[in-house]
């Protein structure tokens, strides 16, 4: 069933569902001159089907392009599918770089190395994170063709312009979209309003770092938009961005602070929870962990 209502001028949000933990994305379908998709859901029958039926029910003829917040397989996976449609797809050239070596495999070896040389993992328990990486990759699938954003670029989407925002920590390039005449941000998974997402971990001048640090400036250049109210990729639209921030700043404060090392990221993240814990689960722990390890040294 077709899960979709306008939630600003010309502004609807599809909810899909995704075969992964999420359960269900945010895509936003905006329509006017420039036919617009943010975000494009897994490469699944059924996203695509939704998002055909979707765009029948705003009147739009044509998807002129897919904006990607970034390049997980909830948000990125159909927009191959869509551009050999005739859309075309804009990823933020960082995240693209994410993509393609998720796509070409090159991650899943920066995890298994990650993982066992820094994070302490015992190998068979890698197998399990793999596996799911494996099972991800089935959902996604990288266009031919992208057209990449830098921070800062204007986009026209709808008939306003959306205002590219660099917002990484969920992943090393994600974006948002600012829509600045009306103060509407679109957050991707970088803004939500009940959770907060995990750190990614990425290479930067060959050493592996955490999400985390980037994730406290983003949530800084985000209040200082002064938007009225964001669209997530996950729950429902909210207002007061401003004072979403500053809850997670603080929730994740209280985290870090607490936060006590064990002997490995490892032991941390097992003795975070209890018993034998889901390779899904442990991989998202182990983000946390090392991000707040991560933050812990930083402020000494
Ligand atoms: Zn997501």
């Amino acid at each position: 069933m077709l899960d979709i209502k306008e939630v600003a001028q010309n502004v609807y949000l599809l909810n899909v569902q995704v075969p992964i933990n999420v359960d269900s994305v945010n895509l936003y379908l905006i329509n006017g001159e420039v036919p617009t998709l943010i975000d494009a859901g897994t490469n699944t029958p059924e996203v695509i089907e939704a998002v055909h039926e979707g765009m029948k029910y705003v009147g739009m003829k044509r998807l002129e392009q897919v904006l990607v917040t970034h390049w997980h397989v909830d948000h990125a996976g159909a927009a191959a599918s869509f551009a050999k449609e005739g859309a075309r797809i804009l990823v933020g050239s960082r995240d693209y770089q994410e993509w393609a070596s998720f796509v070409g495999g090159q991650a899943f070896g920066r995890l298994n190395d990650w993982a066992i040389q820094e994070w302490g993992v015992p190998e068979k328990e890698i197998s399990g994170m793999i596996k799911i990486f494996q099972h991800f990759r089935m959902l996604t699938e990288l266009p031919n063709e992208v057209s990449l954003i830098e921070p800062g670029q204007s986009i026209m989407a709808g008939d306003n312009p959306l205002r590219a925002v660099f917002t990484a920590g969920h992943t090393a390039g994600h974006m948002s979209f600012y829509n600045e005449r009306d103060g509407l941000l679109f957050s991707g998974d970088m803004l939500l309003p009940n959770e907060i997402p995990y750190p990614g971990i990425w290479q930067e001048e060959g050493q592996v770092v955490s999400g985390l640090p980037s994730y406290f400036e983003s949530l800084k250049v985000i209040e200082a938009l002064e938007a009225q109210s964001y669209m997530p990729a996950h729950g429902a639209p909210h207002t007061n961005p401003v004072a979403r921030c500053q809850e997670i700043r603080e929730q994740l404060y209280y985290k870090v602070e607490k936060h006590r090392p064990a002997e490995s990221v490892y032991l941390s993240a097992v003795n975070a929870g209890n018993q034998k814990i889901h390779p899904g689960v442990l991989f998202l722990k182990l983000h946390y962990v090392y991000g707040w390890e991560q933050l812990q040294k930083r402020v000494g």
